[in-house]
């Protein structure tokens, strides 16, 4: 078993060893184990929930609760929506609905609140579950807060439209 922090094994290698696998050519054992699955997930650095088909959380890895502020155990059950500062506009979020209903990812900025009531801009992507039936089991919501990210670009574009204006004035 592989220990937690121990680095993962050359994703290109795990992409043979799958496809030898499915051609018959490396017995099942090989494959990754799943707790190697739930390991990376839980340590990427990027937060991650897992949903029902109502977008309740019936999971949520170590970032989530680093980005959101609540505890792993306070979003269990809980609707995504409590990341929400209701000043999105709902067609964001019918656009989001569709794409999932079209068994499509969406991707977009949403402006979330953490526990302690704080905003942030979160990037988030969205994806359908799908199972071997070809039916959506599960959401996985991905984000990460890009607000100091956002407020830099600002801040730079702001500074090249100074310059400009500065320049523009300035006499020939
Ligand atoms: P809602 O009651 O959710 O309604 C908003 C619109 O969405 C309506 O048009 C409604 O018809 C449609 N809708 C809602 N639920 C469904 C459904 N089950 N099927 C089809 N259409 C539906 N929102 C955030 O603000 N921040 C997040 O970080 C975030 N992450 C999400 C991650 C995942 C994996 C998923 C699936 C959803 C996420 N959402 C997120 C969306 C969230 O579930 C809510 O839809 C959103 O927050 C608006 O909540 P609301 O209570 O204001 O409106």
């Amino acid at each position: 078993m592989r220990k937690v922090g121990q680095p993962l094994p050359d994703p290109s290698g795990l992409l043979m060893a799958s496809k030898k696998i499915a051609q018959g050519l490396l017995p099942e054992q090989d494959l990754l184990s799943e707790e190697v699955f739930f390991q990376a997930v839980e340590h990427c650095p990027v937060a991650i929930s897992i949903t029902d088909l109502k977008a309740n959380i019936l999971y949520a890895n170590r970032m989530f609760t680093q980005v959101t502020g609540y505890a792993m155990e306070e979003v269990i059950g809980k609707n995504e929506s409590i990341l929400s500062n209701h000043t999105t506009p709902r067609l964001a979020y019918q656009a989001l609905w569709g794409r999932l209903a079209q068994q499509k990812p969406w991707a977009g900025m949403l402006l979330n609140r953490r526990k302690d009531g704080s905003l942030y801009l979160a990037e988030l992507t969205v994806a359908p579950v799908i199972n071997d039936k070809g039916e959506t089991v599960n959401y996985l919501g991905m984000h990460r807060d890009c607000t100091e990210i956002h407020q830099l670009e600002q801040r730079v574009l702001n500074q090249k439209a100074m310059i400009e204006a500065v320049i523009n004035a300035a006499p020939e």
